[in-house]
């Protein structure tokens, strides 16, 4: 196949495994991939698309082991040449698989073999056809030729139109239509006159901000710091305006829950200019039809949720993260990044500016800016019409519980509603009740494959583990004594709203929790319930915290803060702060202000105190002191090991034994902990384990764990167990 003078190039390749490294193929001389194509190559006993990493490597192993490729999909680089060094520096980065990093940086269509270029069909009328012949009833046919009087049609607008693909093949048998495959010419946005509509005259400090992000030539990070309502999404269309003005994009990151309909509509009615939303519920199609438009420039903006860091963009001008320190903005599984931090290294190697926002920045984004590395911009004043929340601790030790409600907390309640007010009550949890008790014997109901207790759904008369999200009906009977006296423990949300209504008779309620707006449009239709005034109780968890503003709201409850206040997990005290805030961000406005009650058995918490005396800059200083001085990131760098099997013993061996492998090369200061059981320290039938690794710089831990992933990959202890590994982690559970 090769002639036998000049050894043929080989060349190397990432495919979605899970190893972390390339496969080497033989590459056929009249194949002229580069590094970033697409290409076809024989694995295992099949075929698979890979992306090329590198060309002429000296193989690994001897050159007659080799396949050739068998094809190369793409005439150019998948990936503007930035994004490509993205994607390679985040494998290296998070010790991932490269190839794996690849699939999860492209649409799905990509990954498997779409044309990157973006052919579509197109449906027109034949010039001169005699459409008299076609039957007066036939009337999908004439609505067709109707619409095609008055110009082509692609494939994708047929969704919307009185008739379909079938009916135009029929009217192309008939020789009345033909079509055509080709490219979709789109215009670059920044060939169209820009229309930006005049918002509101930034104040003082928001003049600031705008100016200082505007003045910014290449790289350049910012921190911007304001509660809810100081007008950062004002400072964010500002900048955004003049990068538009000058012809460049602007890529939007937001957390998950907040990517509304609302959030669009204001981006809308600033700017005139092609945007696109990223979101899961995008079907293939949508999503890489938006991925080609945004690589073409035809997009001014797009937003998305963590994946979108990975859109191309033609002309990148600025990239702005809102909501910063969001934990939905790492990756829990698989390739775990996190999107805000692979932002910033997006910034830096697109040389644009970089804008992190948020009321209760992360401690590390704080961190960055003590180092020097990111320039903070802060708004103190509340814009627009909006006002200052007043907290209160309600010490609920020894006081009569309704509904989980002290007296005072009910007094405030009915206090608020019979003023014609909103009340927020706000609690972490979803379902009836945590679980299920039998009053006579004390019988717990538990979940059959972890070690936790599932959720009662009343409205569905289900139990429901939520943690391996096993799910049967509701029993009836004790399982031990057979006593039919089962009650639910504890209180979830959807107790919660139907004592409260009994409670307020007279007053509307409504709860938003992730059961509760399942049904597509429903938390839409409830939102807006909200604004117009329907409801007067407002119940629900975390979803309510987020991007949803509720100026009619007065008063917020907060239930449940005591478990974070005690948690294991370092980061519970953090989360606690920036849920604080934000809850009682989203309530009151300058003529009515908001009132937060918290209630606590320990209302005498340090932590609690500092967060409501003097506020979140006040709570996360200290908070960075603490951290500083038990060097915990920020101020170290860790790793987490997790490890699952069948059997525990499993689990724990394959911890152990990397455990000691670890130890073997450890650096000076390098410290491991574990195997511990997980938290949850079982589930979907799985026994969990977890080995910590942590080293006083990320540079340092990479190094340390690097060779010993490769010797895992090619020596493992034993594979009765699986094991993954989190770089940075944020959640131990
Ligand atoms: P954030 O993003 O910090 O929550 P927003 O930018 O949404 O704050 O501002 C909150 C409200 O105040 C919005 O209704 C916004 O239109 C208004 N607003 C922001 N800045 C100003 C300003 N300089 N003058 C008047 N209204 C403003
Ligand atoms: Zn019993
Ligand atoms: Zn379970």
């Amino acid at each position: 196949m090769f002639n036998n003078q000049s050894p043929p190039p080989v060349i190397r390749v990432f495919l979605a495994t899970p190893l972390r490294r390339g496969f080497d193929y033989l590459c056929p001389p009249e194949l002229k991939p580069v590094p970033g194509m697409r290409v076809w190559v024989p694995f295992g006993k099949g075929r698979r698309i890979g992306i090329v990493g590198e060309c002429d490597v000296s193989p690994q192993v001897s050159l007659d082991k080799l396949k050739p490729i068998e094809a190369v999909l793409d005439s150019a680089p998948i990936l503007p040449p930035a994004l490509n060094k993205l994607v390679r520096w985040a494998a290296d980065y998070y010790l991932h698989s490269p190839g794996d990093a690849w699939q999860q940086a492209l649409p799905v269509l990509l990954r498997q073999g779409a044309p990157a270029s973006g052919d579509e069909l197109f449906w027109q009328l034949v010039p001169g056809a005699d459409t008299s012949v076609l039957a007066k009833n036939a009337s999908k046919q004439l609505a067709a030729v109707a619409q095609l009087q008055s110009g082509e049609l692609s494939d994708n607008e047929l969704g919307e139109l009185p008739f379909d693909r079938a009916t135009l093949r029929t009217l192309q048998d008939k020789g009345l239509v033909q079509s055509e495959q080709r490219r979709q010419q789109g215009t670059p946005f920044w060939e169209n006159p820009l229309l930006v509509n005049p918002g509101p005259r930034p104040n003082s400090e928001q003049a600031v901000a705008i100016t200082a992000i505007n003045a910014a030539k290449g790289f350049a990070p910012f921190l911007l710091e304001g509660v809810t309502g100081s007008g950062k999404t004002e400072v964010y269309l500002s900048a955004m305006s003049e990068t538009l003005k000058a012809g460049k994009q602007v890529l939007v990151l937001v957390p998950e829950i907040s990517l509304t309909p609302q959030t669009l509509r204001r981006f809308q009615k600033r700017f005139e200019v092609p945007m696109a939303l990223l979101h899961s519920g995008l079907t293939d199609n949508e999503r890489l039809k938006v991925w080609r438009q945004a690589r073409d420039g035809e997009l001014g903006i797009v937003i998305g949720t963590r994946s979108a860091v990975f859109t191309p963009l033609a002309r990148p001008g600025l990239i702005i993260v809102d909501e910063e320190h969001d934990a939905s903005f790492k990756q829990q599984e698989g390739f775990r990044y996190h999107g805000r931090d692979l932002a910033v290294v997006r910034a830096q190697l697109e040389k644009v500016p970089l804008v992190l926002g948020s009321a209760t920045p992360a401690l590390e984004s704080l961190a960055n800016c003590e180092a020097g590395k990111y320039q903070k911009l802060v708004l103190n004043e509340r814009a627009g019409n909006a006002s200052q929340v007043r907290f209160d601790l309600i010490d609920i030790k020894h006081q009569p519980l309704t509904a989980g409600l002290s007296p005072p907390v009910l007094a405030a309640i009915k206090a608020h509603l019979g003023r014609g007010e909103q009340v927020l009550v706000f609690l972490n949890r979803r379902g009836f009740a945590p679980t299920l008790l039998c009053h006579e014997c004390g019988w717990i109901a538990d979940c059959h494959r972890c070690s936790a207790y599932p959720t009662v759904h009343k409205g569905r008369q289900r139990l429901i583990c939520h943690h391996c999200g096993s799910d049967r009906p509701l029993p009836h009977q004790c399982h031990s004594c057979g006593s039919t006296q089962l009650v639910g423990v504890g209180l979830g949300t959807e107790q919660l709203e139907n004592e409260l209504s009994a409670l307020f008779p007279g007053y509307k309620a409504v709860r938003i929790d992730r059961d509760a707006t399942r049904r597509k449009g429903s938390l839409e239709s409830a939102l807006t319930g909200i604004r117009q005034g329907q409801y007067q109780l407002l119940i629900g968890t975390q979803m309510l915290a987020k991007g949803h503003h509720f100026p009619d709201v007065t008063l917020v409850v907060l239930l449940d803060v005591d478990g974070a206040l005690y948690s294991s997990d370092f980061r519970a005290a953090e989360r606690l702060a920036q849920l604080v805030v934000q809850v009682a961000g989203r309530a009151g406005r300058a003529d009515k202000p908001g009132r937060l009650l918290l209630q606590s058995h320990h209302p005498e918490h340090p932590l609690l105190s500092q967060l409501l005396t003097n506020g979140y800059g006040a709570f996360a200083a200290n908070a960075l002191i603490e951290r500083r001085q038990t060097l915990l990131p920020p101020f170290s760098a860790q790793a987490l090991f997790r490890s699952d099997a069948l059997k525990a013993e499993d689990a724990q061996s394959l911890l152990e034994a990397i455990g000691q492998r670890l130890q073997q090369c450890a650096p000076e200061g390098g410290w491991v902990l574990g195997p511990l059981p997980a938290p949850l320290e079982r589930r979907a039938g799985k026994f969990r384990f977890q080995l910590w690794v942590q080293y006083q710089d990320k540079k340092g831990l990479r190094q340390w764990l690097a060779p010993l992933l490769a010797n895992l990959e090619e020596d493992p202890p034993h594979r009765r167990a699986n094991w993954t590994l989190d770089l940075d982690p944020i959640d131990s559970a």
